[in-house]
């Protein structure tokens, strides 16, 4: 089956492309001839990811899912959440944004946090939803050179280091992502 995975971040692809079986093969935008942004114009995550997988559908004509992720902060009213990219402003750096979440966050003792990533599938003719969460605390600063975005503040649930310590194998394990990407797969799998 060949599908076309909807994103322009190489660092997904390569995370997604460990969970998948040889029978799947993935397409990136790249390779279908598609080099421009996506749009993202909504505002919550199950919006986001359906507006980029119709636009792949609409405008390239393939099958194909997309991902939206957003890093969900308990005391902060569940921000940065569907701005997380953009939470510090346009140039999306992951140093000012994880900058703006730890001063935020400077005087609260309540740390609780969750990313939540929805995958929609556009196969078909149907649109399928399938969410992942991890959930974690936001460390007091950050820790650890692996993983990108806000991985080294994110410290997940039952591991005494973060995202960004514990690098890939343990992602592939455990993060929002690799969960929504499974159960992606039980229904692919339960399709063929
Ligand atoms: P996107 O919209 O799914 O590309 O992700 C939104 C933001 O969340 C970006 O700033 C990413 O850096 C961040 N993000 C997404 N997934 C992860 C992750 O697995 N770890 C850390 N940050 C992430």
């Amino acid at each position: 089956m060949k599908i076309v995975f909807a994103t322009n971040n190489p660092n997904k692809i390569k995370e997604i492309q460990l969970v998948l079986p040889d029978t799947i093969e993935i397409l990136s935008l790249r390779e279908i001839g598609c080099n421009e942004e996506l749009p993202e114009n909504q505002d919550t995550l199950e919006g986001n990811a359906l507006e980029k997988a119709k636009y792949v559908k609409e405008k390239y004509g393939y099958d194909c899912f997309s991902e939206d992720t957003g890093l969900e902060i308990e005391c902060i009213n569940n921000e940065p959440g569907v701005y997380s990219a953009r939470y510090a402003g346009p140039e999306r750096s992951d140093e000012k944004n994880m900058n703006l979440v730890l001063s935020k966050m400077k005087e609260s003792t309540n740390r609780k946090a969750r990313f939540r990533t929805i995958i929609t599938l556009i196969l078909n003719g149907e649109i399928k939803n399938f969410e992942g969460i991890a959930n974690g605390n936001i460390l007091r600063k950050k820790m650890g050179m692996k993983g990108f975005g806000y991985d080294p503040i994110f410290k997940p649930e039952g591991y005494e280091q973060s995202f960004a310590q514990l690098g890939l194998s343990i992602k592939k394990e455990i993060s929002h992502r690799s969960k929504a990407v499974e159960k992606l797969l039980r229904f692919l799998n339960a399709l063929q």
